[in-house]
């Protein structure tokens, strides 16, 4: 039955193509070649359950031999097989009208050579050719059709003659050309098979074989698990498994914070798990990675197409048989199919968050500081996000618990004010101390907000809501007052204070704190703060920490006995240089209390300091 020809007339388009346009992504021709074994087995035991094919045993596998002294990757199989008109038919024939069709529609267009279109248009096989200039498909059908040798070259001719192969399935044997000799390497072509056939549904064996290797005795190896944790039920994993397969994808030693198991039915129809990795506070690492699979075949990794931006952090596998195996950047922008995988993903981890809170409340805190940054960036980027988990989302308080913002109104009670919730936070623990602890001594919780995000996350909260308003500490001391006003004239003192801060814009006034041992206390307007905070942000350093002062409030505490006797002295004629000192070193107290002093401040401050010693 020897049969010679070229390919076609026209395959002298074909090679060249494949090599010129796949050549950036090389790899793939293994991928292909050992997926076309594993369907060649998958299709067999299809055969096999509906009654068409008899005896066919149940030892499948799929072996890729590396030869290096001959030069061969051969790829064997147990599969289907094929006959002579198959053959034919099937890699004669069809191959080529879909490489035609590939080419007339690609040719000129570089976005196929990112894509990778190839198995698209049935051309899985002749992906071959990238790397070996011939290549031999020896194969025996399951039926009693002879068995059949094809033997092609990338100069586009082939030939076919009788076989010598007794055993059922396919051997296709790749004679590796001059110029793709990494290929022979025993890494090399490991790492390729775990990259792309790690999940593949027939057992995958990898033997390598050179006169000198070493390890010359070696088995072939299993390299896949045929049997991926996404295709089970969740209720049938553990979480051991889970935290292993995390490990073996992303090389990662440090297990996950939590996963998420998605196993989404017609008409979505995909699986996936995803996983939330421990980020701590490096934001180096924030980019995650998701990759894609089509039907367990490792298609490309990090697919930010399929994932909103905003949880691009996650890491985890998604295999998506819908999509075709070769898919285009572009045709991912702008599939709708696509964009509902998106969205389902965004309602199943919100979902993950709502009930990992409602059911395991204390794990969740325990990793709420990992999340956070994460939770409030998708809020803000997704309103829908934030009202799916809005309460979900946490507030560690300085005392290290964590509370919802409804927990936080019920117990400070006090902070509710005509009906609005004013939620009151330190940004710096350290600095803020004296604001927190007199915030504590009236019962008040405090919460911490010490993120860069939380600037941003605490105005879309407010603009959301308007019965909700953030303050930080020292930015209002209304409840640290005492409710009783007085009405003594103090404008004497107030002037000392103004003349001893140097500053013409700030603003003194005299209350009565229900703490009497604190003199003095600065606010400045949380309106103010944050805009100079979001222009310091975005506009860099030129916008200094003075520039908040603009909007401060030195408030003196009249039940305080220093600031009574300064008052007193003020009414009573002209403030003694005593009193001028004390007032100076109450107001750069208060300025301590608010943020660090500046080099002239700190120098005049411990002269102050020095002379007022010296006079005791
Ligand atoms: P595709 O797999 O996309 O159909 P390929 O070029 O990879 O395109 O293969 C063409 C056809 O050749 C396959 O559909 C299949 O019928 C046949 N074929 C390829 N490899 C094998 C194999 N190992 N065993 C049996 N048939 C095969």
């Amino acid at each position: 039955m020897d049969e010679k020809g070229g390919i076609s007339v026209q395959t002298e388009h074909i090679f060249p193509v494949i090599k010129r346009w796949l050549y950036s992504d090389k790899d793939i021709f293994l991928r292909e070649i050992v997926s076309n074994a594993c369907d060649a087995v998958t299709k067999l035991k299809h055969l096999s359950s509906i009654g068409q094919a008899e005896g066919i045993g149940s030892d499948f596998a799929v072996y890729v031999r590396v030869d290096r002294d001959a030069g061969t990757i051969t790829v064997s199989d147990n599969g289907i097989g094929m006959s002579a008109e198959e053959v034919k038919k099937y890699i004669n024939q069809i191959a080529l009208s879909g490489a035609l069709d590939f080419i007339e529609k690609y040719e000129g267009n570089n976005e196929a050579s990112n894509s990778g279109i190839i198995g698209h248009f049935g051309l899985g096989f002749y992906s071959a050719f990238m790397v070996a200039d011939t290549v031999q498909i020896d194969t025996k059908s399951y039926t009693d059709a002879p068995a059949v040798l094809w033997k092609g070259t990338d100069e586009g001719d082939y030939e076919m003659t009788d076989s010598a192969k007794t055993d059922r399935g396919t051997d296709i044997i790749m004679h590796i050309a001059e110029d793709s000799k990494e290929y022979l390497d025993k890494d090399r072509v490991n790492r390729i098979l775990e990259k792309y056939c790690a999940f593949m549904p027939v057992p995958v064996f990898y033997e390598y074989r050179a006169a000198d290797a070493k390890d010359e005795a070696e088995k072939p190896r299993q390299i896949n698990d045929t049997e991926p944790l996404w295709y089970k039920r969740p209720s049938d994993c553990t979480d051991e498994e889970y935290n292993e397969l995390y490990r073996k994808l992303f090389n990662d030693y440090r297990d996950p914070l939590f996963h998420i198991h998605i196993n989404a039915d017609y008409p979505l129809n995909f699986k996936g798990i995803l996983y939330f990795p421990r980020l701590g506070h490096e934001y180096e690492s924030l980019e995650g990675q998701v990759k894609l699979y089509y039907n367990r075949v490792f298609v490309a990794d990090n697919i930010k197409e399929v994932i909103p931006e905003y949880l691009l952090m996650l890491k985890g596998v998604l295999d998506c048989p819908e999509l075709p195996l070769n898919v285009s950047r572009s045709y991912l922008q702008n599939s709708g199919y696509v964009q509902k995988i998106s969205q389902h993903i965004v309602k199943k981890v919100c979902d993950k968050l709502v009930s990992l809170n409602d059911t395991q409340p204390d794990k969740y805190k325990q990793f709420w500081d990992d999340i956070k940054a994460f939770v409030e960036y998708a809020c803000i980027r997704d309103r829908k996000f934030y009202d799916r988990v809005k309460d979900a989302v946490l507030f560690k308080t300085v005392d290290g618990e964590y509370l919802t913002l409804k927990e936080y109104a019920d117990r400070t009670p006090e902070a509710e004010q005509d009906g609005v919730l004013r939620v009151y936070y330190a940004s710096n623990v350290t600095q803020q101390t004296v604001y927190i602890n007199m915030f504590k001594n009236e019962g008040m919780t405090v919460l911490v907000l010490d993120n860069l995000i939380d600037n941003n996350f605490i105005t879309m909260l407010e603009s959301i809501d308007n019965k909700v308003k953030f303050l930080r500490i020292d930015s209002n001391a209304d409840a640290l007052k005492k409710p009783e006003e007085h009405p003594e004239d103090d404008e004497g003192l107030k002037k000392l204070f103004a003349d001893v801060s140097g500053n013409d814009k700030l603003k003194v006034e005299v209350s009565c704190l229900k703490d009497e041992k604190i003199p003095a206390l600065l606010n400045i307007s949380e309106e103010s703060r944050r805009f100079a905070e979001m222009l310091k942000l975005y506009g860099g350093p030129q916008a200094k920490d003075h520039e908040f002062e603009e909007d401060a409030t030195l408030m003196l505490n009249s039940s305080n006995k220093l600031i009574g006797r300064l008052r007193d002295d003020c009414a009573s004629g002209q403030p003694s240089d005593i009193d001028v000192a004390i007032a100076r070193q109450i107001y750069t107290l208060s300025l301590l209390g608010q943020r660090r002093l500046s080099a002239e401040e700190l120098s005049a401050f411990l002269n102050d300091s020095f002379g007022l010693l010296e006079r005791l």
